[in-house]
């Protein structure tokens, strides 16, 4: 990797740990979704860096993709199990990296997931297949006595572009893509007291575009010129400013010019833990540039 772009994955990663850090110190009970989503995305923007994709702020059974609407009025409770996950970029080069606020008393949910991540971290190397991950993964998780999320993985990360292969397993599998010396990769387990799979919620909140097209909907047209400067990455209903937003997202969507992330969870009542590195792979190991 040229020095001047792993340089720029090195300050994104060391803008996201501290964003992270301050963010979710300001998860509270009564604190307000909004507030903290405002924080971590003015912050990112203040210290001279890109959003990668909407501040994630996913609640209890839901493990990702939820972010405050316009206007949300959600605050955080007593008990609530609250996922951070946020994104930074340089230049197009990205942190991804997520912790998990715990407002109840579940440490041992918390830590299952961290677990998980460090010691898939302690394996990452040239040559290792990325089945052998889900295996470490899986296992720090059920030895605690809780469940890894089967259908997320963490994934590839290159330029403008947040999930590229190789996929990272959360459970164990054969085999799969070998690590290779210059990959960046983001290790995210999920650990969960419900089924271990998530499902489409009806609440969607984030899109991003798929291909560059001309529509006619003067709304839409509008809300393609707003987020052109994402190059592709995700973009939040509450970042678009256009009149008649919800109609022209729907109709960008059934016309495969935007597509949705619905937020994703596990059976209601039970609770999902997140924690999130992103690591650029070296000779003999790999650096963690959100640690
Ligand atoms: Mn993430
Ligand atoms: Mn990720």
């Amino acid at each position: 990797m040229k020095e001047e772009i792993f340089d720029r994955y090195m300050q994104a990663g060391a803008a996201a740990k501290k964003i992270l850090t301050e963010g979710a110190q300001r998860i509270q009970a009564d604190a307000s979704l909004l507030e903290v989503a405002d924080f971590v995305e003015g912050s990112i923007l203040d210290e001279g860096f890109g959003i990668a994709f909407p501040v994630n702020i996913s609640l209890n059974e839901a493990a990702a993709h939820d972010t405050p609407s316009p206007g949300d009025s959600r605050v955080f409770a007593e008990g609530d199990m609250v996922k951070l996950d946020i994104g930074v970029h340089l230049d197009g080069y990205i942190a991804d990296t997520a912790c998990t606020v715990d407002l109840g008393n579940q440490p041992l949910l918390c830590e299952a997931s961290v677990a998980a991540r460090d010691a898939a971290i302690e394996a990452v190397k040239p040559g290792v297949a990325i089945g052998a991950l889900g295996g470490i993964v899986s296992h720090e998780i059920k030895s605690r006595g809780f469940l890894p999320v089967a259908n997320l993985t963490g994934h590839g990360l290159d330029q403008y572009c947040l999930h590229k292969g190789p996929n990272v397993p959360n459970i164990p599998g054969p085999g799969g893509a070998i690590l290779e010396e210059g990959m960046v990769v983001a290790i995210e387990p999920f650990a969960t007291t419900g089924t271990g799979f998530v499902h489409d919620g009806s609440r969607v909140e984030i899109f991003s575009q798929l291909v560059k097209r001309p529509v006619r909907l003067p709304a839409a047209r509008k809300i393609l010129k707003e987020i052109d400067g994402h190059n592709g990455m995700p973009f939040a209903r509450r970042h678009v400013y256009v009149k008649s937003a919800d109609l022209a997202l729907s109709r960008l969507v059934r016309d495969g010019i935007i597509r949705p992330y619905p937020v994703l969870s596990d059976v209601s009542g039970s609770y999902v833990s997140q924690a999130e590195h992103t690591m650029i792979i070296t000779g003999d190991g790999c650096i963690v540039t959100t640690a």
